[in-house]
């Protein structure tokens, strides 16, 4: 039997939260801003009960979580929400990593033929961004800096608590992509000093199709984003649009969940990591974990493969798990991860890398015994 470890691309939805979304699908199908029946209040009681979970696990105000589709949209909603504001202020400059996912760096291009100027910080070889190399960039007219939590590629934390500390003495907008640690790094979330945090709930075993931006208000006043789809007042016009009922309270029910299970989660995550490295060491192949072992997430692992080319790899081990070279949004794409070519790793290593990522409801005995199979299938072919 085949084993799933792609994870960061979309992890299962959690029973519960399945069982949940189909109570809510039958019995709630209202829509949550009908004001003249019992219906759409009925709507409305789920959509408020499940923001304030998400808000509780993220540690915000429940007035500061705008639901939007996913984690794509609301790093969109940012900065184009924020167009105006930076021509009202004479503010022109973005800084990003250059190891964002695709929704911030294609944004960000798309802002450049708008006339913004980015800066796009490489990170060091194992894959952390120096605070240093944000600081140094920062201008008068900066309106940005956007920094992902957790790189969804290698698991690599990022100090955006430390960063979110610095800038929040500046005049100017924190963004934290946080889309691979929401509901995994939970202190540390709530830990950070953000303006924007975007979130999604396929990441923590919710539904597809939502997620969330959290905007931090200011003495009580929220920044000038602007929506950038025109129509109803639906979440305070800055989304609008009618509100996935269910799936905002799958989006709930995952953060309750996550909020329960989280040390467990931790543990189970950890100890098949150990394991799976335990594997590796044994196996007799040449390998290298890409990215700092140090500062990576419980639940992820980079690893090169010495002489055995991913592609190959990925489809001779298909009957026993499925992994990938990458991001799903670019596995369409042959070219080399920008990422770990970011972190200066050579093309021919990165032809050589695979990711993998687990979660919680998993067997850990089945999970290591198909990762043995997966290094049976590499010593084959290499
Ligand atoms: N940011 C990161 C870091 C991600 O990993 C992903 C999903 N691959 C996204 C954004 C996009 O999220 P969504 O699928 O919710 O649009």
């Amino acid at each position: 039997m085949s084993i799933y470890m792609d994870y960061n691309a979309s992890a299962p939805i959690d029973q519960r939260v399945l069982k949940h979304m189909i109570d809510v699908y039958q019995n709630s199908y209202g829509n949550a801003d009908s004001r003249t029946h019992n219906y759409g209040e009925a709507a409305r009681a789920v959509v408020e009960s499940a923001r304030s979970k998400i808000a509780k696990l993220a540690g915000c105000n429940a007035n500061e979580l705008f639901f939007t589709s996913g984690a794509t949209e609301s790093n969109n909603l940012v900065f184009q929400g924020l167009v105006d504001y930076a021509k009202d202020k004479g503010k022109k400059h973005i800084i990003v990593s250059m190891i964002e996912h695709k929704a911030i760096l294609e944004t960000v291009r798309h802002m450049e033929t708008l006339g913004f100027e980015v800066d796009y910080v490489a990170p060091q070889a194992n894959g952390r961004i120096l605070e240093d190399d944000i600081y140094r960039l920062i201008r008068d007219d900066t309106l940005i800096v956007s920094i992902m939590h957790v790189n969804n590629e290698t698991g690599v934390i990022q100090p955006v608590e430390t960063i979110g500390e610095t800038l929040s003495n500046l005049d100017l907008f924190f963004h934290v992509d946080a889309t691979q640690s929401f509901g995994k790094l939970i202190d540390e979330v709530r830990n950070i000093k953000y303006d924007f945090l975007s979130i999604s709930a396929h990441k923590l075993s919710g539904p597809q199709g939502v997620g969330g931006l959290i905007i931090k208000r200011k003495n009580y006043k929220l920044p000038q984003i602007k929506p950038i789809l025109f129509g109803g007042p639906q979440e305070h016009g800055i989304r609008p649009g009618t509100l996935p009922v269910a799936l905002i309270a799958g989006f709930g029910k995952a953060c309750e969940i996550a909020e329960n299970d989280h040390s467990d989660v931790e543990e189970h995550c950890l100890n098949i990591k150990s394991g799976l490295l335990k594997l590796l060491e044994d196996s007799g192949l040449e390998y290298e974990i890409n990215g700092s072992p140090e500062f990576s997430i419980f639940n992820t692992l980079n690893i090169r493969f010495t002489g055995i080319s991913s592609e190959a790899l990925m489809i001779a081990c298909k009957d026993c798990c499925g992994i990938s070279n990458g991001s799903a949004c670019t596995s369409n794409d042959y070219t080399p991860s920008y990422v770990l070519r970011a972190m200066g790793i050579p093309d021919e290593h990165i032809m050589e890398s695979v990711r993998i990522s687990w979660g919680p409801e998993q067997d850990s005995k089945e999970v290591l015994t198909e990762f043995g199979n997966l290094l049976d299938v590499a010593k084959m072919i290499r």
